[in-house]
């Protein structure tokens, strides 16, 4: 996706500063965190919400899930604790329409809502 920002950030046209990446997915720390801890998972295909996730890609949410573990533990998290959010659509804020799974952790957290 030409000008889809994360595309761009997978491509390495935008830096960020990255914390994993594989052949399937990469992690990197939010620009504007709102925690000491707070680093996005993305699959490097472009999939622009939950909405459209598919069956097909069920292997691949689950190694998001996976990575979302490992970043929390490098990051120093695992233990405190943390938060594994995905927002989609208009009433959850989605602004980045590339899906994404924020890990937020490094303090305690209010409830959602
Ligand atoms: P969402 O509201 O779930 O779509 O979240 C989008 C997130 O992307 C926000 O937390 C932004 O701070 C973050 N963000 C936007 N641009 C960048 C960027 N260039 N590098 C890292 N994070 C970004
Ligand atoms: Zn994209």
């Amino acid at each position: 996706m030409d000008n889809c920002l994360f595309c761009k950030i997978v491509r390495k046209e935008i830096p960020a500063k990255i914390c994993y990446e594989d052949e399937r997915v990469m992690a990197f720390h939010d620009i504007n965190p709102v925690a000491p801890v707070h680093i996005l998972v993305i699959p490097k295909e472009h999939i622009p919400s939950m909405n459209e996730v598919a069956p097909e890609n069920a292997g691949l949410f689950g190694h998001m899930a996976l990575v979302a573990k490992q970043v929390s533990e490098e990051a120093g998290v695992a233990e405190s604790g943390y938060r594994v959010v995905i927002n989609n659509g208009p009433d959850s804020g989605q602004v980045v329409f590339h899906v994404h799974a924020h890990v937020i952790g490094g303090r305690a957290l209010s409830n959602l809502c």
